[in-house]
This record gives structure tokens, sequence and C-alpha cells, in this order.
């Protein structure tokens, strides 16, 4: 195929001349578009640059009115120039005036020119701008004609990310890429974090575009691609990944896309065009991205993130870089921005640079949600698209709180959060003066506040709260970070540094509460119709009693000659705990027959989180050492609403009168039998929630290490006993309706209660 085109090849050498020259970035720009004009023997050529505040403003043109420039401009979607810039495509038209989205704009005196071929100017995936050429003749622009111009158009985006074209725009709104953003998600884990943006597989920026030796460029690629394809070959063969699952569907998808010969031809392409191989990778991929961007199946985008992670695995390889900044490159105020990361990815960061974490995926649930919380990171997930629009180093604020992340913001925006993160630590250095101050209500009765736990690090927060002991200790968490499944050493190792860390203090432990949503990546799962209601913890545990003897087994020796508590989840019936105890007993006869220390005091317990546990409350006192509520599981039970289906998990009030008796006749049986009894899920740890329980009778509470400052500052605000006799009878047959909430609401305006 012939083109009235010098070549390509010829126009990049040329590009990379005018590139190396030192001039002004407008002198630049008007040298770009002379150059193109007379390659592509194009009347005109101009290029538009997309603002802040949403216009492609004219940054320079070769045949067009001169005066125009800096002066004309379109919003995004306006003529065909904004049509481009909406769309991401390009627009090849031998009579464009006959196009509908045509639009004239006078002063660029444009009306003369017929034939119109337009492309964006793409950096990830994003539009920044747009360039054109025109002629007078009706003519149809050829394919490596549309192809010199997008080549054009990344160097120009290359241009627009180095900050050379930002000063001199008409206007003072500053350009797209450094537009204020602001995405909604999820919050996943509480607080704001303010900082700089660090990129948990940052784009590696690629300064060489145009390359010097095409065949060599070609040989390279070859290389980076034959050890892409041996890496992968070697992780799907290495049996460390599970054999079906996530982890082995991603790769397979890898793999798929490192043999694909399309992909890979398009990237010979653009190399025969001039590129260098890495700018030639990144080229198909932008492009890609742009088109795929537009997809709204599910299935494709995912496919699109799998694209993303291959090409930028291809381009590291090409220029021999490691993934991730190491520690000592991240800046004191680093904010992860990703699509998605392992728990274990997030610990190899450390704590003391990080001040939020956002991702494009995670839910409440996925493991590395579990230790930000646990470090006490701000997260919020589910951010659409984030890591295409953020870019290394850009300011950002991650408020966990309400699920926002403000990219790049304003300063008045800035400095209200700054004062909100400075109000925050205020009350926090208030509740660390209560740390060591008795959790004593007004009227004189005893409190035990507890917190909740379940890996190494969140025992250092055992001394910072002033928390009385570990109320649960959810020993499932360890087996969710690992990569395969923990050795009874491993496990043993882990309880007796809890056991260590606490220092005397009470640690109640629970046993594996895997399965429904809790997955481990190297145990094969069972697709369950309902798998919070399947096959899970307990049951799990007596059906597979080898899994449940060896954690009984490393609890025991990590105990010896010391307390252990131990306490079983998902109970439904007596007898499930009878085994259990069995089991446990067996195993304690095991090793004292081989000379094994045991652990001084044994005490074991049931979680009551099955509604059929309440009517057996008696039976179960009787067999029992102590019981504690999962409120969480309960209320889901009771109220048969999905905890983890944010459609339903707030459609009932957890204070209706209701769940409330259901508490009270379990502190009642409790009382009643002389068996300790805790409240260990997410409502001990809400001030008003917790009020509540102290007025049905509860005295021992364990919640998040986060929120013991403000329930003991509740607590010591308050009367116990005036509280209950204004709820109590509020519970009585007759007052059915009554809105606990509000009575709650009223008692602590009217008494001075802190909330
Ligand atoms: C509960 O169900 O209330 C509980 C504490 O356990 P988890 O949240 O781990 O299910
Ligand atoms: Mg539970």
């Amino acid at each position: 195929m012939r083109s009235n085109l010098a070549g390509p090849r010829l126009l990049l050498r040329r590009l990379r001349e005018v590139m190396a020259e030192p001039i002004t970035a407008q002198e630049r720009l008007d040298k770009i578009v002379v150059l193109i004009a007379s390659n592509v023997v194009a009347e005109v050529c101009s290029v538009y640059i997309l603002r802040a505040d949403g216009v492609l403003e004219l940054y320079a043109t070769e045949g067009l009115n001169r005066e125009a420039v800096h002066n004309a401009s379109l919003r995004v979607g306006q003529g065909l120039v904004g049509l481009i810039a909406a769309e991401a495509r390009p627009l090849n038209l031998p009579n464009a005036s006959a196009h509908p989205g045509f639009t004239y704009l006078p002063e660029t005196g444009e009306e003369a020119y017929n034939s119109f071929l337009g492309v964006p100017i793409l950096r990830a995936g994003r539009t920044l701008g747009v360039l054109v050429v025109q002629n007078q003749s009706h003519r149809t622009y050829l394919e490596d004609e549309v192809e010199a111009l997008q080549t054009t158009a990344m160097v120009i985006a290359e241009m627009v990310a180095a900050g050379e074209l930002e000063a001199i725009s008409q206007k003072a709104t500053g350009l797209d890429l450094s537009r204020p953003i602001t995405s909604t998600g999820t919050g996943l884990s509480e607080g704001v974090g303010l900082g700089h943006v660090v990129l948990h597989e940052p784009r590696v920026v690629i300064t060489n575009l145009i390359a010097e030796d095409t065949d060599s460029e070609s040989a390279r690629l070859d290389g980076a691609i034959n050890r892409l394809r041996l890496s992968i070959d070697d992780l799907l063969a290495s049996g460390e990944i599970a054999a079906t699952g996530e982890h082995r569907e991603v790769l397979e998808a890898y793999r798929m896309f490192a043999y694909d010969r399309g992909w890979i031809r398009k990237i010979e392409e653009a190399i025969r065009n001039g590129l260098t191989a890495e700018a030639a990778v990144e080229k198909v991929q932008s492009d890609t991205r742009a088109r795929m961007l537009r997809q709204t199946d599910p299935y494709l985008r995912e496919r699109l993130h799998d694209l993303d992670d291959l090409a930028h695995r291809l381009i590291r390889e090409l220029m021999g870089r490691e993934h991730g900044p190491g520690h000592d490159e991240l800046p004191q105020d680093a904010i992860i921005v990703g699509r998605n990361m392992g728990a274990a990815e997030l610990l190899d960061y450390g704590r003391d640079r990080i001040r939020g974490l956002v991702l494009e995926e995670g839910g409440p649930t996925s493991h590395v949600t579990i230790v930000a919380r646990a470090l006490g990171i701000p997260m919020v997930g589910l951010v659409h698209d984030i890591v295409g629009l953020a870019d290394g180093g850009d300011a950002i604020i991650v408020d966990g709180d309400t699920g926002e992340v403000h990219l790049r913001p304003a300063t008045d925006l800035e400095n209200a959060y700054a004062e909100k993160v400075r109000f925050r630590a205020r009350r926090q250095a208030q509740y660390r003066r209560l740390r060591n101050k008795p959790s004593v209500t007004k009227d004189g009765v005893e409190f035990s506040l507890q917190m909740n736990a379940g890996l190494l690090v969140d025992l250092p927060h055992l001394a910072e709260s002033g928390a009385a002991g570990v109320g649960l200790f959810r020993t499932e968490l360890q087996f969710m970070v690992a990569s395969s499944f923990p050795r009874m050493r491993e496990q043993q190792a882990q309880y007796s540094q809890v056991l260590d860390e606490a220092n005397g203090k009470p640690v109640t432990f629970r046993s594996l509460d895997i399965g429904g949503d809790k997955v481990l990546p190297y145990l094969r799962s069972i697709q369950e119709e309902n798998p919070a209601m399947g096959w899970r913890a307990l049951r799990l545990g007596l059906d597979r009693p080898g899994l449940l003897r060896t954690q009984i087994r490393a609890l025991l020796h990590a105990a010896a000659g010391r307390e252990l508590k131990l306490m079983f989840p998902m109970v439904a019936e007596v007898r499930e705990f009878l085994q259990a105890k069995a089991l446990v007993n067996k195993e304690i006869r095991h090793l004292r027959r081989h000379g094994h220390q045991t652990p001084d005091n044994i005490r074991l317990g049931v979680m009551i989180e099955v509604p059929s546990l309440l009517f057996q409350l008696e039976e179960l006192m009787f067999h029992v050492d102590f019981v504690s509520v999962g409120s969480n599981d309960l209320f889901q039970f009771f109220c048969a609403v999905d905890r983890g289906n944010t459609r339903v998990a707030d459609r009932f009030d957890t204070l209706s009168v209701g769940f409330l008796r259901a508490l009270k006749s379990i502190v009642d049986a409790a009382h009643k039998a002389h068996v300790p009894v805790t409240l260990c899920g997410e409502l001990a740890g809400r001030p008003l929630e917790a009020m509540a329980l102290i007025g049905l009778g509860y005295r021992d509470l364990s919640m998040s290490p986060a929120s013991l400052g403000p329930v003991k500052a509740m607590l010591r605000t308050l009367d116990a006993g005036r509280l209950s006799a204004r709820i109590l009878p509020r519970l009585e047959p007759g007052h059915g309706d009554s809105n606990i909430r509000d009575v709650l609401k009223r008692f602590a305006a009217d008494m001075d209660v802190a909330l």
C-alpha cells in the first residue's frame, strides 16, 4: 500500500530531532504541527489540549488562523474534535461538514477544508487532547497516516505528562491531567489520611520513544516476550498456586494474552513504524485501554485489568525494572493506590510511612482489608478507575469513614481535612488519657472492656488501649493471610507469642471460623448456594477432625503452664460443643501420655451466634465454662439479613425490641447459671449500642481497639441503674412498638452521657 506519506519512520526520526532541540514547549509544538502537515501532505495540522475545566484549547496550528491559538476552544463532546475527546477514538472523514457532529469555529477560518483526520492524545487510556489534520480535497487518510498521527499524539502526551504545557495555557485553570477529582468508593477501614500517591504498580515512564534501529527493537521484544511467557509457565507449573481458584484463573488469562498473536502483531507493527519496543507496548495498551474502557461488560473490564497487568510486566521486562517502590523510596505520607493487592504485600510496605490505601477492588472481608484495619490504615475500596486517574506524587485524601477519595484536592478542601485529622487526633489523645482509668460507671458498676484481635500486629493495642484482655482472637486470620496451610508448629508459635505479648491478661481464642465468606486460597472450596449457612466453622472442624485436632494441639502446647480459654464458633446444638470438648479432652490425654506439659487451667466456651441456641440456653449453660455472644452472625440469622449485603444489612435495627429481648434472655440465663458472658460482635463497639447492652445487664464487652476509648468515655458518664430502669420496662409486652434507639438517645441527652 503506497501513501503520500514520506514514511512514518522518517517522520519519527524528524520528531526525535525536534524533541531534542533546546527550544520552548510552544516552539516545539509549533514545529511538530509543521512537520506533520508536510509529512501527511495536509494543509492543516492542529493540536488541542484538554484543560481542567473540560475545554479543549487550540495549542498550535499549521494552516488555520494563527490568531486562534490559545483563543479558540471547544467543549468535550462539541464538534468533531470534542467528539474524539469524548469517545477516545480516531475519526477519519472525507467530507467532515456532512458529519452530524461538525461544528464550525469562525475564528479558525477552517471552512475551506473537507477531509478530516483526528486522533485522541492518550496516556494510560485517558484523553489529554486531540491531534487533527485537514485537507481541502475529499480524501480518506490511509492506515499508516492514522498510525503516524497516533504515534505523534503519544509524544505530545508525554509532553503534557511532563508538565511542559501547563504554563502556556491562556486560562489559569490548569490542564485536565491536574484536575481535582473526587471519587466515591466504599469505606473499608475508618480514619482519614492525607498524603501523596504511591502507585502499587507504578507506570514506568518511557523516555525513549523513538527507535534508532527497528530490527534491534524487534529482537528486544522477542526476548522479553519469551522471558514473560516462561515466567508465567513456571508459575503455573510450580504448584505454588492451587489447582483451581482465582489465582489460577488470573494466570491462565495472562498466559492466554502472552500467547495472543493479535496482540503481539500490533506491537510489532508499532515497532516497524518507528517506536522503541517499550513505547510500542505502551501505545498498543493505551489504544486497547481507551477502546475497552467503553465496555460495560464486567467480564471484559476484568480482562482489561489482566491485559494492563501483562503490558506492565512486559514493559518492566524490557526496561529491566523491579516492580513496586522500595521502602526507602516511599514518601513519609504515602497513600498506596492500586488495583488490588494481597495482605502480605501491604505488610511489606511497612506501617511507618503509610497514611492510607485506595483500591479499585477490595471488599469488607478481603484479606488486605482485614490487615489494613488491624494496622489502623484508612482504606477505601471499589474506587472506579483510580489507577488510571492518579499519578505517582499527586496529592490525595482518603476518607475511610465516608468512602470518598479526593485526588489533587483544592486547598480549602485540604485545609478542612487537615482540621478533621487534628480533631480526631485530639479525641484520640483524650481517649488515651482514659486508658488507665477504671471502667466503672457513675453508680459504681464495674466493667471489663476487652479487645478483638486476630493478627500479631494487633497485640500492641492491648497496652495502648488499656483493654482488659483479648475477648476474641479470630484464629482464622493467620490462615487467611498465609499462602499455604500453617503447620502445627507455626500455629503454636503464633499462639504462644500472643500469650507472651498479652503478658498475663486473658486471651480468648476462637477455633477456626473458616468457610462461608472466609475463604482460604489454598483450601479447595466447594460451591455452596448459601455459604454463610453452609459447611463452615465448627461444622467443618467436626467433619474434618484432623484440622481441628491440629489447632487444638497447637493451642495446648502454646498455653502449657498457663491458662487456655477456647471457644467454638457457629454452634447450633449443645451436642456439637460436647463433641468439640471431647476432642480437646482426648488431645489433653494424648499429650499427657507423651509427657508433655499441658495448660494449668482450661476453660471451654461457646459463641452464641445461631438463634437455635436461644432455645437451649439452660442446657448450654450447664455444660460450658463461659459464653460469648457473636452479635454479627446472631443478628444476621435472627433477622435473615445477609451481613455482607449492603442492600439489606441495615434494613432492620439491632436495637429493635425483638433482638434486645433475645440478647436479654442470654444474659439472664448466664447470670442465673453463674456462667461468665461476653458480647464480642460489632455492637459492643458502638457507644449507643453498648449503652443498650449495659441496660440489659451485660458487664463484659469485647470490641475493636479503636472503639475502646469512645465506649469507656460513655460508660464513665453513665448511671447504669437508672438506664436499666428506663429501658427494661420498654421490653415488656405492651411496649413492643417502642423505638429503643430514641429512648436511649433521649436518656443520654438528659443525663449528659458522653456519646
Ligand atoms: C460475630 O459473628 O459476631 C463475631 C464476633 O464473629 P465474626 O464477626 O468473626 O463472624
Ligand atoms: Mg461470627
